[in-house]
């Protein structure tokens, strides 16, 4: 299994990292693709690692935040675009996450509309499968298995993480959560552990007092290291980057991570793959 880092940036704009979206490939020169969470340019990070939103057997949200799905809508769209005849694109989300979708769909009406009074050969609407989950349920994408845990980002709820497994190997993906129980759950013994992070000690020190707020319901490094050692995971793969680190600070905040964790410590530009 491969885990891409398709986008590692938050809801601030930043010109080199797209808002939060994890790719998960497996099988065949990772002919089966789940992606998880589509925020800021998600498809164009896609592209850049030579999938298109057709080629996704599936699409996971952990919760409903505008950072984690603002591009969702690119992604249906263009599915629909791409595709030949009716194929839906499937979406599995915590409860909420239909309505979200059908107000997509009513957005984009006329769009959908000009397309196909516009292109003889394209006279379906896009098809959007949407499943609603909630922690307990598992379900199949292609030969992946996923289960649903419960995570805790309050007032943020629902908020839910994916483990996915294939031929043994196990890729927890966390979401925006602060440790809790069912965080523990979600991880315990995976061979890679991602987690959306910030850095509390830089955090509390800037002068605005609305970044203060974010404190309260993000890991922050050194509580996702401790989450990562409690549960035995392999590797711990940070992303969602509070504030965004240049290349260079890196090492700084993977040996914070390190005084807790004795495990593989991943982090980096978009784009940045572990394979397990
Ligand atoms: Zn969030
Ligand atoms: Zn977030």
């Amino acid at each position: 299994m491969d885990i891409t880092l398709l986008g590692t940036g938050t809801p601030i704009p930043d010109a080199d990292r797209a808002g939060p979206s994890t790719l998960v490939t497996s099988g065949d020169d990772g002919a089966e693709k789940v992606l998880i969470d589509a925020g800021r340019g998600c498809v164009m990070r896609l592209a850049a690692v030579g999938s298109f939103p057709v080629q996704l057997q599936g699409v996971l949200v952990t919760h409903l935040h505008s950072d984690h799905l603002t591009d969702l809508n690119d992604l249906i769209t263009t599915h629909w675009v791409m595709t030949n005849e009716p194929t839906p694109l499937r979406i599995w989300g915590p409860p909420g996450i239909g309505r979200f979708v059908e107000h997509i769909l009513a957005a984009l009406g006329p769009d959908i509309g000009y397309r196909i009074a516009h292109h003889d050969d394209l006279t379906w609407e896009p098809v959007v499968d949407v499943v609603e989950v909630d922690p307990g349920d598992s379900f199949a994408v292609g030969s992946m298995r996923v289960a649903v845990y419960e995570t805790v980002h309050a007032p943020v709820e629902p908020t839910v993480g994916y483990r996915i497994e294939h031929d043994g190997r196990v890729a927890a993906i966390a979401g925006d959560t602060i440790p809790c129980p069912g965080l523990d759950r979600l991880v315990e013994n995976a061979d890679v552990y991602v987690q959306t992070v910030i850095r509390d000690d830089i955090v509390k020190l800037l002068p605005v007092p609305r970044m203060h707020d974010i404190l309260d319901y993000h890991s922050s490094v050194t509580q996702a290291a401790e989450t990562a050692a409690r549960a035995g995971v392999g590797t711990l793969l940070l992303t969602h980057y509070v504030p965004a680190p240049r290349a260079d600070q890196y090492d700084e905040w993977k040996a914070i991570a390190a005084a807790r964790f004795d495990g593989e410590i991943i982090m980096g530009d978009d784009l940045t793959k572990v394979t397990i």
